[in-house]
């Protein structure tokens, strides 16, 4: 199985080396060459570990990564095994007539643990099979979510540095205590002057033009990194399996899948799922105020022209979605997605022909909630079905009601984060006072009874031991300097 770069066919990988360099040389993204179809006929036996065993392998293939026996299962067993509350990773609670997947029973309480748990691994299998043994420097830029689950996952692992850069102003409280009181020698944690966007920019310019000593590479662990999307697949098979189980769909039947979307990873994820042959009807893409997604879905343009938001779903304040790259060069080709990803560098916009949206369109819907609707969502919710949610699963909710007369069959909607990572604006929903994000906490437990996560319960007591703050533009600088220095702090 060979990767290869959104922006030019012919520029071949091995997964390992896509997983090791996370964005080819000429700025895009990798996709794979073809895409393998899963047994489903075997689903209905298979346990979540064998459902992402089975879809790492078609994916990666196992004559790169994964070359010596077992070595697939045991990285999949390190990631995972005793890191989630409760048995299962990701169940499914039935409210009304729909389905909630849970994703955020990770160590971090948000859905970005599953892959980013798993990715150490996969880092590691892809050094083996390149046989490298330079340092692999991590940079990430994080709208919130992304940098404690990634630093969480890193923490210590052996050769390997991370560097997080976050909004100084667009992250909850609970996200950034978690980033900044993060223990790990090797982690090293930036509060940016800018957006996410601002973030995110800098650290591509970061892997473009950083001068870096010879037995260094750099690697990302954002949702533009391969091994970051392939983990995600496997939950879309393993809610079908779990509705297979419960009686509550047939083999074969679509299910649709409603996905609260920032950087267009976790419904990317969704769409590769179908294409390895999961029967999916509709995936919706649901964006808050920030909805240059859901604009691009109706006419086919996509503009970031427009004001940027922070909004009560800061994990989806985004207006550059870079996994889209990945879904456009799938559809209309390596040369036009060169083409369009240029204008979007230029113009900051770019447009599809008609053919390529209805293609698009055949699968794909989208609509966005902005906060008073989110807010609105979390109680109606509450209070008629007794489920609590958080604000990015809110918009999802949302968008799932204004689709429901048009869909037909079982819908699932993913749960990212838990509640309690966004408990002030769920307090604001509930039309219930507090004097920080803390007691926010507490009297969201004393309204709910719902357990708080293992990762949050003491988060505002924890000691803060970063304190970096710095300019847009001064990125690059702190990288290099970081990285010669070889000072971990
Ligand atoms: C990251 C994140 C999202 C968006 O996921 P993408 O893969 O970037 O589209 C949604 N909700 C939460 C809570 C997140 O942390």
């Amino acid at each position: 199985m060979q990767y290869f770069s959104t922006r030019n066919q012919n520029h071949k990988q091995y997964p390992s080396e896509a997983i090791l360099r996370g964005i080819a040389e000429d700025g895009g993204l990798y996709i794979p060459e073809r895409f393998e179809n899963f047994p489903m006929e075997n689903l209905p036996k298979m346990t979540p570990k064998k459902i992402s065993e089975t879809v790492l392998s078609l994916l990666f293939g196992k004559d790169d990564m994964f070359r010596e026996e077992g070595s697939l299962e045991a990285a999949i067993s390190r990631a995972y095994e005793g890191k989630f509350d409760g048995e299962d990773y990701a169940p499914l609670a039935k409210v009304g007539n729909a389905y909630v997947m849970e994703l955020y029973h990770g160590p971090t309480a948000a859905f970005k643990d599953v892959a980013l748990q798993l990715l150490p691994q996969l880092l590691a299998q892809a050094r083996t099979a390149r046989e490298i043994d330079d340092e692999i420097v991590i940079l990430t830029a994080t709208s919130g979510d992304t940098g404690s689950a990634a630093l969480h996952g890193f923490s210590d692992v052996p050769n390997t540095r991370i560097i997080v850069f976050y909004p100084k102003h667009g992250t909850s409280a609970v996200q950034e205590r978690q980033m900044i009181s993060c223990k790990g020698k090797n982690t090293c944690v930036v509060a940016v002057n800018g957006n996410f966007d601002d973030a995110q920019n800098g650290v591509k310019a970061i892997f473009k033009e950083a001068e870096l000593p010879e037995n260094v590479r750099l690697s990302s662990a954002n949702s533009i990194n391969i091994g970051r999307l392939a983990p995600q697949v496997a939950y879309y098979f393993k809610a079908y399996r779990d509705l297979l189980l419960a009686d509550e769909i047939c083999m074969g039947e679509r299910v649709n899948f409603v996905v609260p979307t920032g950087n267009f990873g976790d419904i990317l994820a969704g769409y590769f799922a179908m294409r390895m042959g999961l029967p999916v009807g509709r995936l919706l893409c649901a964006s808050n105020r920030n909805n240059v997604l859901s604009d691009f879905f109706e006419n086919g343009i996509y503009d970031r022209n427009r004001d940027f938001h922070v909004t009560n779903s800061p994990s989806m304040d985004i207006l550059i979605s870079s996994n889209l790259e990945r879904l456009i060069a799938m559809i209309c080709g390596t040369d036009a997605c060169s083409k369009y990803m240029n204008d979007l560098k230029e113009t900051g916009r770019y447009q599809l022909t008609a053919d390529e949206l209805s293609e698009i369109r055949k699968v794909f819907g989208a609509g966005f909630a902005d906060d008073t609707e989110t807010l609105r969502t979390i109680r109606a919710v509450y209070e008629t079905e007794r489920y609590l949610m958080d604000t990015h699963t809110a918009v999802a909710w949302n968008v799932y009601e204004q689709w429901k007369p048009m869909l037909t069959g079982k819908t699932v909607v993913l749960s990212t984060a838990s509640a309690y990572k966004f408990s002030s604006s769920v307090l604001d929903a509930m039309g219930i006072l507090y004097e920080n994000e803390f007691d926010a906490i507490k009297k969201l437990k004393a309204k709910t009874g719902v357990t708080i996560p293992g990762g949050l319960a003491d988060i505002l007591e924890k000691e803060i031991v970063h304190q970096n703050v710095i300019e847009k533009n001064e990125m690059l600088t702190f990288v290099e300097d970081h990285i010669r220095g070889g000072d971990n702090k």
